[in-house]
C-alpha cells in the first residue's frame, strides 16, 4: 500500500491506526537482532494511534500524514526524548525542545514509532561507529547496512516503519538507502530546516527522507519542506506539490550521464544496471547527454577538509559543563575537558576533530581549508555547466553493494572512499535521490542516483517515479 492510499483508508475510517501501529512494533520486536533502534516509542506510539482513530471515529479533522509510521534518526530532538547522537558524551541527554520537522509532522498526525541508530554524530559510512553496536543489513545480517542513517534505512527496509528521517552530510541517506534497497532523498541544502538536527557539517547538513518508494518520498517531502524562522539558512522558495510530478512522461527531458562517476572502482554489475536503465529511458523519450564533472576527483578530499572542520567547531560544545557526561575534573577545568570529551568521543570522533582543528589552524589554513574551499566553489560550478545542459544527472549511489562488518572500520581511508559518489552532491548543495537499481548475485541491493540542480526535487521525484513504475 501506498502512503496516499494509506492515509486515505485511515481517514476514511477504513484502516485502524492502532492495529498498523501494533503491527510495525511487532516487527520492530521480531527484528530486533538488526539493532535498527536505540529506543523504540511503543506507548507513546500506540497512544498517538488510539487518539488518531477515536479523532476520525467523531468525525474530526486529521493531518496529511494521518496514521503513518515513521522512525526518526537519533540526532534529531524530540521533545521531552533523549537525544544521543549514539554517543556516550550525550548520556541522558533529554531534548528541551522540538526539531522544526518534528513540530510538523506531529501537527501532520504522523506516529512516531522510535529514534534510530546511527555512527556516532553521523560520521561514518557503516553504522559501526554507534555507542550502542553496528546496525546489520538487513539482505546479510553479517554486512552494514551502509552509514550514517544505518539504522532509519534498516527501519524502512524490514518494515518497523513505512518512511524514516536520517540526515545526509555526505551521503548518509542516499548511500544506507543504497544497500538496503530503498528510496533515500537529500533534498537541496535549504530545503528542510535544520533546526533542532544536532550539527555535524552546518554547510553540508540536511534532513534526508526514506521510504519504500518514489510516491512516498513525494507525499512526506511536501510536508517537510519550506522555510522555518528558526533556521536562517532555510529557502523562501515555495513548495511544490512533490506528488503532481508522479506518473508523468519523461519524453523531452535530457538526462545527462557524467564519465567520471562511472570509471574505476565501480562493480560492473552496477555500471552495466544502470546503463540498461538510461538506455530504457532513451527508449522513451529522454535526451541522453554525455557529460563530464572534471572535478570529482578532489571531492572526498575536499569533503574530508570541510566536513572536519566544521565538526570540529561544531562539537566543542560537547565540554562536559552544558550536555550529559562530566568525567574528572580534580586538577582544574582542562583535565575535566580533556577527561570528559576523550573517554566521551568514539575513535572516529576524536580521529576527526583532531584532523578538523589542524586544518584549521594558522599555518595549515591556508594550505588545506581555503584551498578546499576553492575546490568546493569549483564543483559547485561543474554541476552549474552540467545542469545548463541536463534536467537530471544519473549516476550509481556507491561503488559497491554492502561490505561486511568489520571490513574497513580500521581503514578509515577505505571507509571515506565509499562516499565517492555522494560528497560532490553536498559541497554544492544541490539535491540528489538514491532508487534501488538492482540486486547483485548475492541478493544485494544498489541504488542508482539522481540528481537535479538547486530546489528541482520536483523532476527527480519525476524520473525516479517513472523507472520505479516502468523499467
Ligand atoms: N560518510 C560520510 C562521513 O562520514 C557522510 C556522513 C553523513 O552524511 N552524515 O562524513
Amino acid at each position: 500500500m501506498t502512503l496516499r492510499q494509506k492515509i486515505k483508508g485511515v481517514k476514511k475510517g477504513d484502516i485502524s491506526v492502532r492495529k498498523e501501529v501494533e503491527k510495525r512494533l511487532k516487527t520492530a520486536d521480531e527484528t530486533k537482532s538488526l539493532n535498527a533502534f536505540i529506543e523504540v516509542f511503543k506507548e507513546q506510539a500506540l497512544q498517538k494511534a488510539e487518539e488518531l482513530d477515536l479523532r476520525i471515529q467523531r468525525g474530526e479533522e486529521t493531518g496529511a500524514l494521518a496514521g503513518t509510521v515513521i522512525a526518526i534518526k537519533d540526532n534529531i530532538n524530540i521533545k521531552g526524548e533523549n537525544s544521543t547522537c549514539a554517543s556516550n558524551i550525550l548520556q541522558n541527554f533529554r531534548s528541551p525542545f522540538n526539531a522544526t520537522v518534528i513540530d510538523k509532522l506531529q501537527k501532520a498526525d504522523a506516529v512516531i514509532i522510535g529514534k534510530t541508530n546511527l555512527d556516532e554524530f553521523a560520521m561514518g559510512s557503516s553504522t559501526e561507529n554507534s555507542a550502542f553496536g553496528p546496525v546489520k543489513n538487513p539482505h546479510d545480517e553479517t554486512r552494514v547496512p551502509g552509514g550514517s542513517s544505518g539504522g532509519s534505512a534498516v527501519a524502512v527496509a524490514s518494515g518497523s516503519a513505512e518512511t524514516a528521517l536520517g540526515s545526509d552530510t555526505g551521503g548518509s541517506v542516499r548511500q544506507p538507502a543504497s544497500f538496503t534497497g530503498v528510496v533515500g532523498l537529500k533534498p537541496t541544502y535549504g530545503r528542510i530546516s535544520r533546526f533542532g538536527l544536532i550539527a555535524y557539517a552546518s554547510s553540508l547538513d540536511q534532513i534526508g527522507l526514506f521510504s519504500s518508494s518514489v510516491e512516498d518520498t513525494a507525499v512526506l517531502l511536501k510536508e517537510l519542506a519550506g522555510k522555518d524562522a528558526n533556521d536562517s539558512t532555510t529557502a523562501d522558495e515555495p513548495v511544490p506539490d512533490y506528488s503532481a510530478e508522479l506518473d508523468k512522461d519523461i519524453k523531452g527531458m535530457t538526462i545527462g550521464v557524467p564519465e567520471e562517476y562511472f570509471s574505476d572502482g565501480l562493480d560492473p554489475l552496477i555500471k552495466d544496471t544502470i546503463f540498461t536503465k538510461i538506455d530504457a529511458l532513451e527508449k522513451a523519450g529522454a535526451k541522453i547527454e554525455k557529460l563530464n564533472l572534471p572535478m570529482t576527483e578532489y571531492g572526498i578530499a575536499a569533503y574530508y577538509i570541510v566536513a572536519t572542520a566544521e565538526a570540529s567547531s561544531n562539537l566543542a560544545r560537547y565540554d562536559g559543563v552544558r550536555y550529559g557526561l562530566r568525567k574528572g575534573g580534580e586538577e582544574g577545568l582542562i583535565d575535566m575537558y580533556e577527561k570528559t570529551r576523550s573517554s566521551g568521543f568514539g575513535a572516529e570522533v576524536r580521529r576527526r576533530i583532531m584532523l578538523g582543528t589542524y586544518v584549521l589552524s594558522s599555518g595549515y589554513y591556508d594550505a588545506y581549508y581555503r584551498r578546499a574551499l576553492k575546490v568546493r566553489r569549483l564543483i559547485k560550478e561543474d554541476f552549474d555547466k552540467a545542469f545548463a545542459k541536463a534536467d537530471v544527472v544519473i549516476t550509481p549511489t556507491t561503488p559497491t553493494t554492502a561490505f561486511k562488518i568489520g571490513e574497513k572500520v580500521d581503514d578509515p581511508l577505505t571507509m571515506y572512499l565509499n562516499d565517492i559518489y555522494t560528497v560532490t552532491i553536498n559541497l554544492a548543495g544541490i539535491c540528489g535521490m538514491s532508487i534501488p537499481a538492482g540486486k547483485d548475485d548475492a541478493g544485494l541491493p544498489f541504488g542508482m542516483q539522481l540528481l537535479g540542480n538547486f530546489f528541482e526535487e520536483g523532476k527527480i521525484i519525476r524520473v525516479g517515479d517513472f523507472i520505479e513504475k516502468n523499467l
